[in-house]
């Protein structure tokens, strides 16, 4: 069986009473890696590492050209290993394998050039005042970050915090997800041979309560927390965040809207919507979970959906041709089946799916369920769709805003009025029109009400990652 171990210090180290837990691969239901386990002990030391390396190793001192070339090479080396790096993520997760080397492993390249690049490019502004005096900012690198990731994309999300936590000289100790540890431990050994200093980055492996993450969330000496995970587990960290002051940046769950206008180009509309609900098996924060469709073109529109849904190829995720995979765990598929098992109880109807072999959901589609039904309201966060019709643009915006959560929204429509006053009526942190998950890393990313506070991307990173200082000078 693989062995990954922490990372700390540039070495990867056992846990030091030798602690492990296995991960499980969800298509074959069977451990195969073991994983250091990681607690308190580990992650001081972890941050003592990365507190050495901020304070008086070479990485916050390099400037950004020096640190971009070693971003951009560990960016190569992520490239050169995708065959690898998408199996640890499918291993760990399910993740069909087109997904995870098709898609998350380039991304997590781009990251990482990106962030180098937006660093290095980025201006600041000089403000010449009145009285003859010059302010300027100065963007210092906050510190110690600790940077806390779901299983759900597991490279990609981690390199969405690491990269420019790293670009603007900040040192970082990752704990990644239980479920998903393989791909953390390979890009840290990745990013030894890029050339990154030891402590740098860090990794420690282990749970969330009473274990590595709820170590990391009250360790002195970290200067920011980043999280990507559930609201409830947002709201625990906030907490611990707040004993000690430090800035949090909370990117949390979603029930996203997906609003078809009647006078929208249909094949588009189904051919999206589907990518919406059922890529990486349901299991994204962004999914349109909550279908409604204007009610000229209802029937049609889920005639379509229906076919297209049932037309997915579901089975083994290491497969090319894999459109759906297991769900990640026994826990996860044990959850997403009690949706699927109560729909008719709530009032609903499955037009198509239902539950498969093993840890298997098919793509599902839900009609008939009542609004006040947890399906429509609870992150189900698997492929389980419910879909309603809708009369009126009022109607779709207020159903669409009906939720504590507010990450993303979708629109389908080839009104251009529409399409900008609707976008600008729904809560969420963004919103689509006629297409999904399209992402300029520019951009903010992040959530209303319940889907999380702050936002990343671009200048939106840049403000997280670093204590931004005037300096007003008289000349
Ligand atoms: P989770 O909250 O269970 O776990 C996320 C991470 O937090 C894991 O590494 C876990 O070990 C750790 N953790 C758990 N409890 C902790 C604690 N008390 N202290 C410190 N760390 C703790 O979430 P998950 O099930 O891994 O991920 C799925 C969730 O993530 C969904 O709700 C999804 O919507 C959300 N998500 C949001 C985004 C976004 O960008 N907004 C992206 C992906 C996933």
């Amino acid at each position: 069986m693989d062995f990954f171990g922490h990372f700390i210090d540039g070495q990867e180290v056992p846990s030091a009473d030798g602690a492990t837990f296995d991960s499980v691969d969800p298509w074959t239901r069977e451990p195969w890696a073991r994983v250091a386990l990681g607690g308190r002990v580990e992650v001081e030391r972890a941050v003592a590492a990365a507190r050495r390396a901020f304070d008086s190793g070479p990485w916050p001192r390099m400037g950004y050209a020096e640190r971009g070339r070693i971003l951009h090479r560990l960016a190569d080396l992520v490239e050169a290993h995708a065959d690898e790096l998408g199996m640890a993520d499918t291993r760990d997760m399910g993740k069909p394998i087109s997904q995870s080397r098709g898609n998350d492993v380039p991304r997590a390249a781009m990251n990482l050039r990106f962030f180098a690049d937006h660093a290095r490019l980025a201006t600041a502004e000089v403000l010449p005042m009145d009285s003859g005096h010059h302010a300027y900012t100065r963007f210092e690198p906050a510190g110690v970050v600790a940077a806390i990731a779901p299983w759900n994309f597991p490279l990609m999300l981690e390199t969405w915090k690491i990269a420019p936590a790293l670009a603007w000289g900040n040192t970082v100790v990752l704990k990644p997800a239980e479920d998903t540890p393989a791909s953390a431990t390979l890009l840290a050994r990745l990013a030894a041979e890029a050339g990154m200093p030891p402590g740098v980055l860090n990794v420690v492996h282990g749970y969330g309560p009473d274990s590595a993450g709820q170590a990391l969330t009250e360790a002195d000496g970290v200067d920011r927390i980043t999280f990507t995970g559930e609201s409830a587990t947002g709201r625990v960290i906030a907490r611990a965040a707040a004993r000690r002051l430090v800035p949090v940046s909370l990117e949390l769950g979603g029930k996203g809207a997906n609003l078809v206008f009647a006078d929208a180009d249909l094949d588009n509309a189904v051919d999206w919507s589907i990518k919406a609900i059922f890529t990486n098996t349901g299991q994204v924060c962004l999914a349109g979970s909550r279908l409604y469709v204007q009610r000229p073109v209802y029937e049609e529109f889920l005639a379509r959906f229906v076919a297209a849904a049932e037309a997915m190829t579901v089975g083994d995720p290491t497969l090319e041709t894999t459109q759906i995979g297991p769900l990640a765990s026994a826990e996860h598929h044990a959850k997403v089946c009690g949706y699927v098992r109560s729909v008719e109880a709530e009032g609903g109807k499955i037009l198509t799916g239902g539950l498969g072999d093993g840890w298997i959901v098919r793509p599902t589609v839900v009609v008939d369920m009542p609004a006040t039904a947890p399906h429509w309201r609870e992150e189900i966060f698997g492929p389980v769709v419910v879909v309603a019709p809708f009369d009126t643009e009022a109607e779709a915006v207020q159903a669409a805003n009906d939720t504590p959560y507010g990450l993303n929204a979708m629109l389908f429509t080839d009104n251009l009025h529409r399409a900008h006053r609707v976008s600008a009526a729904l809560r969420a942190g963004t919103v689509w029109v006629n297409c999904f998950f399209i992402r300029d890393l520019r951009a903010p990313f992040g959530g209303v009400g319940d889907s999380g506070i702050g936002r990343e991307g671009g200048t939106f990173s840049r403000e997280f990652f670093t204590e931004p200082k005037a300096v007003v000078m008289q000349i």
